[in-house]
């Protein structure tokens, strides 16, 4: 039996949940494919889900996050309010230089914000010398929660995509039960980019863990220093997260991946009740330049065949693969990015609308395919 869908979105965590449920809201019809039975079971169901600006000396990277902040807090307080906290996000400085560069910081700060003296942070329940920033419109996510409750409302099918064949109108993904049929077909792999040649994209892994700890300290603010505390929402407090670049899964945990934020948060706040409730570990997909990864997928076996000189510096018009797409590079934040850049690829999906350039993967090909071809030459 072959079913068809307009689009089928393959890849359950944060980026595939979202460009399927904007697809959906554009009205095309949609199937969501994971090869877990639920979502999030990628680099989503580790995730600590902090929503908040960046800070930093401006520049186009902070911008575009901030674009996204100000989308994703707003998307999520429309459509899943039950799954997104607006608890407010201090930004502490990680040490007397750092709290230096916050008065240059100010002047980027492009989302609505407050400094918070010593004082204010000590009566809040945080041991800080330094005056921070308070950004009350940030907030956390219940990560693996909201992406099952974006599922929910979408057609879903378990399964473990293997290989894609297209037959010039349809892409087919066979099932052990039925063949599924799709014009067009969105990959929201996260680090396991392996269905098609995208090496170009450069999509690098960095291994991650954060624990849920059982409290009862009254913490009603979140904040981010050298790691994240969450505010204490329902007797829950979260510590997140280690970054450990990482080819494979894990491994360097050493068995007590929580050591490090668990020392680092005791420096913060009072942890002495602190009970750890659950350990989540995942694997974050990053760009090279870490940038998101939204737009159409360049088919790089035809450019091989039938423009070889571009190995060798040329600059030949690209060749997409015809119909697909892809979301992903989401770094560490996905929950940040993910709502504006699945809005960005329905409108190109549906609409034809152009791909914001700083997105769009065509800006790695290029410079891509010229070291590749030095490093032949070599
Ligand atoms: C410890 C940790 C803390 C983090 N904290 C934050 C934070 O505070 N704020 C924030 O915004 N972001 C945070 N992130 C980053 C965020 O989690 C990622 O950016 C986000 O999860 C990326 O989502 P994704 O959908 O691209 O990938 P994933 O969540 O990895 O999803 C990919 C999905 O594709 C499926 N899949 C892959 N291949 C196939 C196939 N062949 N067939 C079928 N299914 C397939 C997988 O099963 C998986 O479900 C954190 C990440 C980690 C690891």
């Amino acid at each position: 039996m072959s079913v068809q869908y307009d689009t089928i979105v393959i890849g359950a965590g944060i980026a595939g949940c979202c460009a399927a449920f904007a697809l959906q809201q554009k009205g095309q019809k949609v199937l969501l494919v994971d090869r877990s039975g639920m979502a999030a079971t990628g680099g989503s169901g580790a995730a600590g889900a902090f929503v908040s600006p960046k800070i930093g000396k401006g520049g186009p990277l902070q911008a575009l996050t901030n674009e996204a902040f100000v989308y994703a807090k707003d998307f999520y307080k429309e459509y899943f309010p039950d799954y997104f906290h607006q608890t407010g996000v201090i930004r502490i400085p990680k040490d007397a230089e750092d709290a230096e560069k916050f008065s240059v910081y100010e002047q980027y700060n492009d989302t609505n914000y407050q400094w918070l003296t010593p004082a204010e942070l000590q009566a809040l329940g945080i041991k800080e010398e330094h005056s921070s920033f308070l950004f009350e419109e940030a907030g956390v996510c219940d990560a693996p929660e909201l992406c099952n409750a974006i599922l929910k409302q979408i057609p879903f099918k378990q399964f473990d995509v293997q290989e894609l064949q297209y037959d010039g109108t349809y892409w087919s993904l066979l099932t052990p039960h039925s063949s599924l049929l799709t014009k067009k077909v969105v990959l929201s792999l996260g680090y396991e980019n392996t269905l098609f040649d995208m090496r170009y994209m450069g999509v690098r892994g960095t291994w991650g863990s954060r624990g849920d700890y059982y409290s009862n300290l009254k913490l009603d603010v979140s904040m981010h220093k050298s790691i994240s505390v969450s505010a204490n929402v329902d007797g829950i407090i979260k510590l997140g997260a280690t970054h450990v670049k990482a080819k494979e899964p894990c491994m360097v945990c050493d068995g007590r991946p929580l050591k490090s934020l668990e020392e680092k948060a005791a420096q913060m706040v009072d942890t002495s009740d602190f009970r750890l409730k659950e350990t989540f570990c995942g694997m974050r997909s990053g760009s090279k330049d870490y940038f998101p990864l939204v737009g159409r997928v360049v088919d790089v076996p035809y450019m091989a065949e039938h423009h070889p000189n571009v190995f060798r510096g040329a600059k030949p018009a690209l060749k997409h693969l015809k119909n697909m797409f892809v979301l992903n590079g989401l770094g560490g934040r996905g929950f940040v990015f993910a709502p504006l850049m699945a809005q960005w690829l329905a409108e190109l999906i549906v609409d034809g609308k152009e791909m914001d350039k700083r997105v769009d993967p065509d800006r790695l090909f290029l410079k891509w395919a010229r070291k590749v071809g030095v490093r032949s030459e070599e």
